[in-house]
């Protein structure tokens, strides 16, 4: 061990990951792909097995006062389930791990694993196993999802080309400002216990929180249309963040308008009464857990027709970086926050 200590929040958490993998090479000749992608890829002959790994930490990422069991089950398979449609492929098995303190019941466990089960029902996946140890700090849940693609569907972030079409699915900063809303009553409610949460009025937003879906029903649809976008990323950090991952891997730069951001009214009201703007919620917020990807201009018009597909912006080369042009017309030069959980 050296001397030397750097901490954490310096290098961010991409950055970590960045000088963790510069150790490790692929020595497999089964391993089509390891570290950087949404899931990783092995080669399995006529297909690809596909594998991810994302755990939620009591604190970090839920806070037990405002999200039921139920609800955090579902959400701990959705977000993994995500990173398998990223890939343009189908989720077939999860593993579920469990760090319990002595504060949960088996009444309590069994209403997670009710939220456990009704994901798998959702997304046909089957649980295979998992791990169940004891914890000082709060509940640990850790899922581990595997998949399978298609060898010449498989999408990664790396295949962006100049003048593809940037897409993405439903609508963003939603989660983000749910959030906020929770959060807030929550301490309206600490304040004062009589005080019974007012959230009707928010009753999207919140589900965008409390319930993310994983956007299969798109993977779906995109096959169906015969479309196989050119990269891929799931929405979970925010758009701004997402969209440096694709151009960072793919070598590109990425251009999108703020007009095109599909942002749902509530989003906007709220962000309005909190005086939060809706476009930085939709950039920097994450857990929206839509789909960001690229396809060629000729796919584009196959999709035109789809709803709940919006064209944000065109692929541009590396040069002219990462930019957006703001509903005022000015360009402004894309930051990636997403979130960095170490500062
Ligand atoms: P996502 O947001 O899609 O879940 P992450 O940003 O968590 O992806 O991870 C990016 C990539 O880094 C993935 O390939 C993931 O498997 C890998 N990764 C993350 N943490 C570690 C770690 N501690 N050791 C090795 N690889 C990691
Ligand atoms: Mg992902």
């Amino acid at each position: 061990m050296s001397e030397n200590r750097t901490e954490i929040g310096k290098l961010g958490e991409f950055g970590l990951i960045d000088k963790i993998s510069e150790n490790f090479s692929i020595t497999n000749q089964e391993t089509a792909l390891g570290i950087g992608d949404d899931a990783a890829l092995i080669d399995s002959g006529d297909h690809y097995t596909v594998l991810s790994t994302d755990m939620l930490l009591e604190g970090v990422h839920f806070d037990l006062s405002f999200m039921p069991l139920q609800h955090l089950g579902y959400k701990a398979i959705a977000v993994n389930v995500s990173d398998i449609a990223a890939m343009n492929a189908t989720p077939k098995q999860v593993t579920v791990s469990l760090g319990l303190s002595n504060r949960f019941s088996v009444e309590a466990v069994e209403e997670l694993y009710r939220g456990i089960k009704a994901a798998c029902d959702s997304y046909k996946v089957d649980l295979i196993g998992g791990d169940t140890t004891s914890s000082r700090s709060g509940l640990v849940i850790s899922v581990t999802v595997t998949g399978i693609a298609n060898k010449d569907a498989v999408v990664k972030r790396s295949g962006a080309q100049i003048d593809d079409v940037i897409c993405v699915t439903g609508d963003l900063g939603g989660a983000y400002m749910g959030l906020q809303i929770l959060e807030r009553e929550k301490q309206v409610f600490l304040a004062n216990p009589d005080m019974k949460p007012q959230l009707d009025k928010y009753d999207y937003i919140v589900q965008r929180q409390l319930k993310p879906e994983a956007r299969m029903d798109i993977i779906h649809e995109l096959k169906d249309f015969g479309v196989v976008p050119t990269s891929m990323i799931d929405v979970s950090d925010g758009l701004a963040s997402e969209l440096f991952h694709i151009s960072k891997q793919s070598e590109v730069g990425m251009k999108i308008y703020e007009d095109k951001l599909p942002i749902d009214k509530q989003t906007y009201d709220t962000g309005y009464e909190l005086n939060i703007d809706a476009t930085t919620a939709s950039l920097n917020g994450g857990e929206d857990y839509e789909l960001l990807f690229t396809v060629s201009k000729a796919d584009m018009e196959k999709l035109k027709k789809h709803a709940d597909i919006h064209f944000i912006g065109v692929v541009q080369a590396k040069e002219a970086g990462n930019i957006m042009i703001t509903k005022g017309e000015r360009e402004v030069i894309l930051q990636a926050q997403g979130w960095n959980h170490f500062e």
